[in-house]
């Protein structure tokens, strides 16, 4: 599955963001396939898409896609260095395929900041360095193993060594790879080493419930994530933990009475499933209405792997309607009339929001 880790330092509501994430959630029996642990949330993505092909299908089941958030506690200085769970959390940050980094950005004489005072600046910069220092032993490493391998002179360790020599002092800087000036060639050509500090980072600046606007904590996390090219999600964690308790029609009464469109929590999870690079399809049959995650730029083929081997390795055709034609036409029949039914062939780009019906060979 597709998946974004947890990282922050303690006390900052890593796992109250975890919590209200999971409680939101899914009913797992729908889920068979996945094992969840304790730390590994499966999510279900909001999307009023779903509903609305729901009400022209009418379908027995409606199912929506889902992305796995990961709780990954235990982030101290020193971490790199094997300080607290150090190693582990290091582990299972490279097991996750993109970063929501949360910030403290709330005042809370009640809860304790491990550097006790609130500065968003140094919190990033602590967390980004143990995450740059992991990076740095990863490159030690292969440099060392490699000194000998380019002995040999075999062109592809040749070229992997010049660019782990280029990035090392980077590193060695305590300055993330993100910022090393990579290109998409080099950026691939590291790739197996699952370096951290590449991987597609968000931060999440919790805030308290008055926080959104003037807050002086807010705009330093605005302002380092502008420089690095990254998205800031600013939410108020312990709210999200409240509405997730609630039920449907109390969340839309109390969502009503503070003024919100949607949870905060539907953000949180809608950026971090952009930040994976994802988009969705649907199929769309009498007894399953479903939403499916594809990754932007997949073709028709893999779509159809998504949903089952069988239907990629014996792909013939896919029967595309986009979204918005189905809904306005009023459905299959409709799109049809219209002329807006297409057969698509194995090298077609599919498009979020494509209502898709694969014809397959089995
Ligand atoms: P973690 O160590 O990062 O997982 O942090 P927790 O989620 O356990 O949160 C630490 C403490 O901060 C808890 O007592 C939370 O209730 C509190 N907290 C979390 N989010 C907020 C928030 O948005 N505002 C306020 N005032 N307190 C919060």
């Amino acid at each position: 599955g597709f998946n974004c880790g947890i990282v922050g330092l303690p006390n900052v509501g890593k796992s109250t963001l975890f919590n209200a994430l999971t409680k939101s959630g899914i009913d797992a029996e729908n889920f068979p396939f996945c094992t969840i642990e304790p730390n590994v949330g499966i999510v279900p993505m909001p999307d009023p898409r779903l509903d609305r092909l729901a009400e022209i299908v009418r379908p027995q089941k409606v199912l929506p896609t889902t992305m796995e958030f990961v709780d990954i506690a235990g982030l101290v200085a020193g971490a790199s260095k094997g300080e607290g769970l150090g190693n582990q959390f290091l582990a299972n940050i490279r097991e996750t395929q993109a970063i929501a980094h949360v910030v403290r950005c709330f005042d809370n004489d009640n809860v304790i900041h491990v550097a006790n005072q609130i500065d968003p600046r140094t919190d990033i910069e602590t967390i980004n360095l143990e995450l740059a220092l992991a990076d740095l032993d990863t490159v030690d490493r292969a440099i060392q193993r490699l000194t000998r391998v380019v002995k040999s002179g075999d062109k592809d360790a040749i070229a992997t060594k010049a660019i782990l020599d280029r990035i090392q002092p980077h590193l060695a800087e305590g300055l993330p790879l993100r910022s090393a000036g990579l290109d998409d060639d080099e950026k691939r050509q590291l790739k197996s080493f699952g370096f951290l500090t590449l991987k597609p980072t968000m931060y999440i600046a919790n805030v308290n419930e008055d926080g959104f606007e003037a807050n002086p904590y807010l705009d330093v996390v605005n302002e380092i994530a502008a420089e690095e090219g990254a998205v800031v999600v600013p939410v108020c964690n312990q709210i999200e933990a409240e509405i997730a308790e609630l039920d449907e029609e109390e969340r839309a009464m109390f969502l009503d009475e503070m003024g919100m469109e949607e949870p905060g929590l539907d953000r949180v999870i809608r950026a971090g499933y952009a930040l994976l690079g994802l988009q969705t399809y649907f199929t769309a049959g009498v007894k399953e209405v479903r939403a499916w995650t594809v990754r932007v730029g997949a073709t028709a083929p893999e779509a159809a792997g998504v949903i089952h081997t069988d239907f990629q390795k014996g792909f013939i055709r896919a029967e595309v309607i986009a979204y918005d034609d189905f809904v306005t036409l009023g459905g299959e029949q409709g799109a049809k009339d219209a002329g807006k039914w297409r057969l698509e062939g194995k090298d077609y780009i599919v498009q979020d929001g494509d209502v898709i019906h694969f014809r397959f060979n089995v």
